[in-house]
């Protein structure tokens, strides 16, 4: 199985600009729309150019480097242009571009949302050197915000626990989700979320690995966890249906571009079933 997500080696992160930029990819929003231009083969590529349109009023932030060309993450007002919410570049891009263009999203969210200091309301500054808007009066410093949640697979000889949010498409399944709260391991935000949400508990955890998510600022860490006792009990405010489903017959599940979908393929592969026939 490969690791996940498919290992970045490419991307250098620095957020000092360059002294002068030879090629460059603009992630392009306006607000929390992405600006939405395809190539010929109908795969979204950020602009390698910003027009006198968007370079009006346009606020830019260096993110770094990907495979030597320069990326900026850019908020513009795109006024008449071709635009859509992040989650409308899925299946349009692969799976760096998509990665970048969610760093940028959460750049612009939390260059937005700090201009005041939270303490005293007062305007706040760019740090010099880091990545974090400054009080001077607080010298309370804000950097990007993470919101870090646990993703987890119950599964039990086979079988696999899914669930379906109210929120879902109709039909579809997946693992289980949620935040971990203040003072929490991430290891008791797993026992806590599946207890909470189907009522079952769970033992031996494993770690499988992580997925930034950028909806808006979450950092998603996926696990196996062995079913250890409990029926199913549904946290009906949140979750409409949840059964055990034989690895051989699952229903619809998230796509590739999600973890979730990584972390079933992982068990999966593990039972001894060929994942390409999903
Ligand atoms: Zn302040």
């Amino acid at each position: 199985m490969e690791i996940w997500p498919a290992s970045d080696t490419t991307f250098t992160a620095d957020n000092r600009h360059p002294n002068s930029i030879d090629a460059a990819y603009y992630f392009i929003f306006d607000g929390n729309e992405v600006l939405l231009e395809f190539n010929e083969s109908d795969q979204w590529v950020p602009l390698s150019k910003l027009d006198d349109e968007l370079r009006e009023d346009s606020v830019r932030h260096y993110m770094g480097e990907f495979s030597g060309i320069d990326c900026f993450a850019v908020e513009a007002k795109l006024k008449s242009r071709s635009k859509g919410g992040l989650r409308s570049l899925i299946g349009q891009t692969d799976h760096f571009m998509f990665s970048l263009a969610g760093r940028a999203a959460q750049i612009l969210d939390w260059y937005r949302t700090h201009q005041y200091c939270g303490k005293c309301g007062q305007k706040t500054e760019d740090h010099p050197e880091d990545r974090a808007m400054v009080c001077q009066q607080c010298s309370i410093h804000s950097y990007p915000r993470l919101s870090p949640s646990i993703i987890t697979l119950v599964h039990n000889e086979g079988q696999v626990l899914l669930a379906r949010n109210h929120r879902f498409p109709r039909g579809m399944y997946s693992t289980l989700a949620g935040f971990v709260e203040p003072g929490e391991s991430i290891e008791e935000t797993v026992h806590r979320e599946v207890f909470e949400e189907v009522g079952v508990k769970v033992k031996n955890l494993e770690y499988l690995g992580s997925q930034p998510w950028a909806f808006p600022n979450s950092l998603m860490l996926g696990f196996l966890a062995e079913y250890d006792s409990g029926e199913i009990v549904l946290q009906e405010e949140e979750i409409a249906d949840a059964q055990w489903f034989s690895c051989q017959s699952l229903p619809m599940i998230p796509g590739k571009v999600a973890i979730s979908r990584w972390i079933i393929d992982t068990y999966l592969q593990r039972m001894g079933l060929n994942i390409s026939l999903l």
